[in-house]
Formats: C-alpha cells, structure tokens, sequence
C-alpha cells in the first residue's frame, strides 16, 4: 500500500479547493485498511476517511490520515421473490449503483440517480432527492471505529436517520470508517412519484405509468438541466439544509411572508426552501473573492477561482447573516467542514 505525504487535495473535493493531507492512503481491500490504521495509530495521526469529496468543504491544510477508501464489491447476501438484500462495499460509486442494480431489475434507487460521491459516504448524511432517502433501503451499515479498529454494524434503526442527518454526523461524527452498506431492494417496480418536479417531468415526456428507467432517466435530465456539473464549476451541490420550522414559528412567518413555498411536516410544522430565502435576501447570481451563488440555483456555491476555502465559508456566513436578519431563519450548512483554524477535523 502506498502513502504520499503533503498531498494536494485540490483534484479530491469538487468545490476544488487547496488544501494538503499531511498523508494520504487509498486502501483498496480490507487488508490495507487495516494496515492503513495501524500505521496512522502508530505515528499518532487522527484518520479522516473521505469518499469523492463532493460534500466537504477545506478550509486548510489537514494533519491528518486522509483516508480514501478503493474497495470495490456488490454481493447479493439473498434474494426472495419479492425481494434482494446487496452487500455494497464503501468505494463504489454510487451512481455507477444505481445504475447496475437498475440493470438487474433491482428496484428502488432510480430516484436518487447520478448523485455525486460513494455508497460509504452516502449513509452520513442519509442521501435524499426527488421524495426518497436513502434509510428506506438501508437493512445494515457495516465499519470500523476508529479508536479502538473494533468492527461493528448497525441496523438501519441504530442509524438514526433523519433528514440529511444520522449518527454518523451526530454521537459517531469523524469517529468511524464505514467500509459496507447492505441494501434491500425490491425486485417488484413500485415507483415513488411524490415530487412535483418529477412529476412534472414525467408528464412532459407523456409517462403517466413511468418504469424505474424511465425515472432514472428523467432524474438524470432534471438534474443535468438543473445543477451545475462541479467538473466545469466546483461546486458542492446545496451548501444549506431545507429549515424545518415548527407550528408557531411557520405560522409567524407565513403572516409575514404569505408567498412563501413550503411542505408540511408531519409535526405540523414546515420545510421551507432555503433557495428561496437565499434568493429573496438578493443573493442569486452575487459573485466576490472568486466565490458566489450560482445564477440559476441559490442554493448551490460555487467556487470560480478561489483557492482557499474561506472564501467560501465567508459567503455562506453573509449568506447566514442576512436570511436571519430577514426572515429570523438560522440556515445549517450542509457540507463538512474540515480544516478550519486548528488544522484538524
Ligand atoms: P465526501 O464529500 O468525500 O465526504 C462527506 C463526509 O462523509 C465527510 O465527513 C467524510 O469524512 C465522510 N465519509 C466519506 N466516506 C466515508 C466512509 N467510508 N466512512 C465514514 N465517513 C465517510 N446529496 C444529497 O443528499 N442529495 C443530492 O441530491 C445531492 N446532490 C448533489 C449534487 C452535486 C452537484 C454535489 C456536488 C453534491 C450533491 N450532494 C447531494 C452531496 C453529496 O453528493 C453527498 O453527500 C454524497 O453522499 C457525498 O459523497 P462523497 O463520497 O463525495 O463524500
Ligand atoms: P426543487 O425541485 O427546485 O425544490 C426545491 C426544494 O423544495 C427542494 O430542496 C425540496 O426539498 C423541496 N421540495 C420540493 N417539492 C417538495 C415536496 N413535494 N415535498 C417536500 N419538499 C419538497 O429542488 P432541486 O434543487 O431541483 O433539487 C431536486 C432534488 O434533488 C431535491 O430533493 C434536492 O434535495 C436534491 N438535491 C440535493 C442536493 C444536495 O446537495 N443535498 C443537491 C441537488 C439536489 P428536499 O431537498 O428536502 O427534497
């Protein structure tokens, strides 16, 4: 297994930010894994286990392991006719997933086609698009703690999933590697068509019975027609989580703002778009220090040219400021951040 030290992260996160990992280790059996934590163990290094660096932000240099997991493997533990339950090993590509269990006649992912990133990161922040998450298909999460290298594995309800969020970012943040995900996929089509957007879209093309493909293929349209690809402008898909506010407060603001979009929460309260907050504090299309909000989507920054990730963490927090001030709305940024100030997660 080969480590490089003060490697360059630029090319490794799509907001394509500067940044170097004191050492970098792209472990591709669990072998090497092993060996890759035992040696940072050894030489005191906290490991950061990243995937396609499509929901970090690097705000410095990190001195740290960085960990990239290459392990690749899609077994099938078991299948009814009903039914499939797929082991999924952490390095593989989630849309390249998507795609090759479509082909088996695996249903249930076509919804959640051509996001960025692997199947090991999807799990951390629970993976959601177009009226699915990714918990509804999730039977196990397989991984190593990075303390004690215990190997451990957690039920989908151990998970504590909720929206963009589960123990991964909560109680077990930075303090595992996830190496597997078991998948239960159904082998019947029952296609989820809640979202307005894909609806809309499916109407457009004349599909009013739609077959998984069919939804996979007006996903990836949406989403190429609608999202910056981060290969031309470095971006990191929304930089903000959709606010869930509870009854009064929704019912507070919807006094004052009787335009405003929003979606019933089963509490009573709502979600509310951030893009539209964004949009309407007069952020859409602001560039500056090389950073800005994409023209087209408020809720995506993008990185023109900017080398440090401050720059961008900056535009978020005017971004923060003003949609507080207007609306008394706190927006939660989305990605991770690492290597603000100390260097270190
Ligand atoms: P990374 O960015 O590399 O890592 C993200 C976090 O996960 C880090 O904290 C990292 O330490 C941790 N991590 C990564 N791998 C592991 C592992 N094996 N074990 C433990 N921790 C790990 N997200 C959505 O939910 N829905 C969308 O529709 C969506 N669309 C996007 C569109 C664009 C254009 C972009 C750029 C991003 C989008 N995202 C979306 C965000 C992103 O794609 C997902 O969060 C994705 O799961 C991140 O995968 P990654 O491999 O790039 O993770
Ligand atoms: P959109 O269709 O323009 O809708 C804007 C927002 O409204 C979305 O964020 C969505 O919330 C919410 N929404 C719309 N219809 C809804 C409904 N019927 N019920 C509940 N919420 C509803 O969104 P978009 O930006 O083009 O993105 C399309 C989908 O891809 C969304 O699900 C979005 O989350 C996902 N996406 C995520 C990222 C990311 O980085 N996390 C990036 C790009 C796209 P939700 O976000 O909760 O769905």
């Amino acid at each position: 297994m080969h480590l490089e030290t003060n490697f360059p992260l630029a090319g490794s996160n799509t907001l394509a930010l500067h940044a170097t990992a004191k050492v970098f280790v792209r472990p591709s059996s669990d072998a090497q894994i092993s060996q890759a934590l035992d040696w940072a163990r050894a030489e005191g290094l906290a490991v950061l286990p990243l995937g396609e660096g499509s929901n970090i932000v690097l705000a410095g240099d990190l001195d740290l392991s960085v960990l990239q997991l290459a392990t690749q493997g899609r077994e099938l533990l078991k299948q009814s006719e009903q039914d499939v339950l797929l082991r999924v090993q952490a390095g593989e590509n989630w849309h390249q997933l998507v795609q090759w269990t479509l082909q088996q006649g695996y249903y249930g992912l076509e919804n959640l086609a051509l996001i960025p990133g692997t199947v090991g990161a999807a799990p951390i922040q629970n993976i959601g698009a177009y009226g699915i998450e990714l918990e509804r298909f999730v039977s196990a999460v397989h991984g190593i703690d990075l303390v004690s290298t215990e190997r451990f594995s957690l039920s989908a309800k151990e998970c504590c999933f909720s929206y963009r969020d589960s123990i991964f970012k909560q109680a077990l943040r930075d303090k595992v590697l996830i190496t597997a995900v078991d998948l239960r996929l159904s082998r019947q089509a029952s296609v989820e068509l809640s979202y307005p957007a894909l609806q809309a879209a499916l109407q457009e093309r004349g599909l009013c019975e739609p077959t998984p493909l069919e939804i996979f293929s007006a996903v990836v349209a949406l989403r190429r027609s609608k999202l910056p690809d981060p290969a031309i402008e470095a971006n990191a898909g929304s930089f903000f989580k959709n606010p869930q506010l509870d009854a009064s407060q929704f019912l507070r603001l919807q006094q004052q703002f009787p335009q405003m979009p929003s979606y019933p929460l089963l509490d009573g309260g709502a979600k509310v778009p951030a893009a539209w907050l964004i949009e309407h504090c007069g952020w859409k299309g602001k560039k500056s220090e090389g950073v800005g909000v994409h023209p087209g989507h408020a809720l995506v920054l993008v990185n023109y040219s900017a080398k440090d990730g401050q720059c961008i963490l900056n535009l978020a927090a005017d971004i923060v400021q003003s949609v507080e001030q207007r609306f008394g709305i706190r927006l939660e940024i989305e990605p991770r951040v690492y290597g603000a100030e100390t260097g270190s997660p």
